[in-house]
């Protein structure tokens, strides 16, 4: 490497910006002219424009990723005395939402090499009170949902997809996120698709589950001051809304700029001989994932990011404590060495800067600092 490599930033909403900006900037300022800002005309059509972009689910927009998921379960009654079979490996929401509908996340071990739910462990944490799976595309790869579904359907369980990670992600054709009875998806701004500000949304293809959902995110009402369900205040703004339709209409080219990075990482690395040193990203047949995180897998995974860090080029730790082991869920007794997969999986896992601007001369440089790493 030379001395004067530019620092390499984790991830740089800026450069996204600066290509949207006359767009955003006009959405917006419409939503002020017409100050209308709760469930206005752009929520409808971004609700409409969402439906189609996945091939024609229901669609119900909302507050957060985080809403969504809890939204889902209150759809399904699923509460106090019921369990729900989940990841111990994703971001904290999945289990929280569980723990705050009043139901108990269950965790089962992860698939070392996919990083999703293995669906082999899934059958033994099965019990009269469980209600539903809650598998999670982490980092945009689809989980197993044959296989989840065929568990599902056998034991009379409901399937709620985390897609938080994953929208555009396609499983034997099928975008991830209406395969299940709800997806659910997050439009945090880090996210592939991101507001500027918090937002989520729903997909379903039952009808009378969207009609809930869409009480649900309005305080349970049909009708002013009229309440049929305990619901949440949980709307996407139409703030949000504006901005999410001017980027939606990129979100493939986004995901595609994804994959190629993706490929081209692969590419580098296979070249410098880096996968005898670290395990790679897989993709199982028949899935197409959107990258949403680019994370490879290393022993000296500390050390490798120290000194990635001190080359400019940041990186991130995508997690490091397992859901089981997180303070907040203490109370559900679970203790070190119960998901070795997640836990080891936790002190092995980096992940790589992968966004749609990211150039390929910036990506020879990750590969060659990585290299550079090894003996
Ligand atoms: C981001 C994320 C969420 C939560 O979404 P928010 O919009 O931040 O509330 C839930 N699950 C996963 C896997 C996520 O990555």
């Amino acid at each position: 490497m030379t001395d004067f490599e530019a620092p390499i930033p984790f991830l740089d909403l800026r450069a996204q910006y600066a290509g949207l900006q006359p767009d955003l900037l006009a959405a917006v300022t419409a939503v002020f002219e017409q100050q209308q800002f709760i469930l206005g005309p752009q929520v409808e059509a971004l609700e409409n424009e969402l439906a189609n972009w996945l091939d024609g689910p229901l669609v119900i927009t909302c507050a957060s990723g985080t809403d969504a998921l809890h939204l889902a379960l209150l759809a399904l009654e699923i509460g106090s005395g019921d369990e729900v079979i989940t990841t111990p490996f994703s971001f904290f929401a999945t289990a929280g939402a569980i723990a705050l509908a009043g139901a108990c996340p269950v965790f089962v071990d992860i698939d070392p090499v996919t990083f999703n739910l293995d669906p082999a462990h899934i059958e033994s944490a099965i019990t009269s009170r469980t209600r539903a799976l809650l598998p999670v595309h982490i980092f945009g790869l689809p989980a197993d949902m044959d296989a989840i579904q065929s568990i599902a359907i056998r034991h009379n369980l409901m399937v709620i997809e985390d897609a938080a990670q994953a929208i555009g992600a396609k499983y034997q054709d099928r975008p991830v996120g209406t395969i299940g009875n709800i997806g659910c998806f997050s439009f945090y701004p880090t996210k592939n698709l991101g507001g500027a500000g918090d937002g989520g949304m729903l997909a379903t293809r039952d009808e009378a589950l969207a009609r809930r959902l869409r009480l649900l995110r309005v305080h349970g009402s049909n009708q002013p001051y009229h309440h049929e369900l305990l619901g949440l205040n949980s709307r996407l703004d139409v703030l949000q809304a504006a901005v999410l339709g001017v980027k939606l209409s990129h979100l493939s080219a986004w995901n595609q700029a994804r994959r190629q990075i993706a490929q081209a990482y692969w590419d580098l690395m296979l070249a410098a001989g880096l996968d005898q040193r670290l395990q790679l990203p897989s993709v199982p047949s028949g899935s197409i994932p959107v990258w949403h995180q680019f994370v490879v897998r290393l022993p000296q995974r500390d050390a490798a990011r120290d000194f990635l860090s001190a080359r400019g080029i940041a990186t991130q730790i995508y997690y490091p404590v397992p859901l089981h082991l997180q303070p907040a869920l203490s109370h559900l007794g679970y203790q070190a060495g119960d998901f070795p997969h997640a836990e080891r999986t936790c002190r092995e896992v980096l992940a790589l800067p992968i966004y749609p601007e990211l150039t390929p001369a910036q990506q020879r440089q990750i590969v060659a600092a990585l290299s550079d790493f090894f003996p």
